[in-house]
């Protein structure tokens, strides 16, 4: 036996909403915006990523001329953009909904660590139920995004469990990496790119079934 479960950190796009969508409809309107065509390949390098990776991805990628103004550009563009899609209901992904749940009548500590900015994240949370979260981290509260540790470090520490005793929940391989980074152990549910196998890492279908008995057995996997 590890460390005891003290806490269940959360993704939340492609993890607990099927936000990934959204975005992806986002960011092809704007390569098309540019003139240009989004291909799978730097849509796939973008799932997970902050918004400054991401805008640095598109920009090479699309090879659009990386100006201030086209920066802003591109940045105003997907504000307008996210707020529109993110301001319906945004669809949940499988057993989301009763997993957060489970973990919060447990009386596990949670927070929601998410790449994502805060003005974004706050129409997810009107979806997710602010409840659900002791303590919310977004990606423009921290110093330096997913894959970096900073995110869950700071969730980890606010509620105050060692990062060894946190489970992580991701979708991505830089969600998986950032948790990682920190120490936690993680539950890997692929949305809509395949994750690979690590050792700290334990794969499901989707969240459907998910027991605190799950949790405890990946945290045993660190
Ligand atoms: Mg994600």
């Amino acid at each position: 036996m590890g460390a005891r479960l003290g806490a269940v950190l959360w993704d939340m796009d492609g993890t607990l909403l099927d936000s990934e969508k959204l975005w992806d409809l986002a960011v092809r309107e704007l390569a098309r915006e540019f003139d240009r065509e989004m291909t799978d390949e730097i849509r796939h390098a973008l799932i997970g990523s902050s918004v400054e990776n991401s805008l640095r991805i598109i920009f090479t990628g699309l090879d659009i001329e990386p100006t201030p103004a086209a920066f802003d550009r591109c940045a105003a563009f997907l504000d307008r953009r996210m707020v529109e899609l993110m301001s319906g209901p945004i669809p949940w992904r499988p057993g989301a909904k009763d997993a957060l749940a489970l973990v919060r009548e447990a009386g596990l500590s949670t927070a929601l660590v998410t790449n994502t900015k805060r003005a974004f994240t706050e129409y997810g949370l009107d979806t997710l139920g602010r409840e659900y979260f002791d303590v919310t981290v977004c990606g423009d509260e921290v110093p330096r995004g997913k894959p970096a540790p900073d995110g869950y470090l700071r969730a980890a520490e606010f509620v105050g469990v060692a990062p060894e005793s946190c489970v992580a929940v991701e979708d991505s391989p830089t969600g998986a990496a950032a948790a990682q980074a920190a120490g936690c152990a993680v539950i890997v549910i692929p949305c809509e790119i395949p994750v690979p196998a690590a050792p700290g890492r334990t794969f499901r279908e989707s969240l459907v079934g998910l027991t605190i008995d799950d949790l405890r057995v990946a945290l045993d996997g660190l």
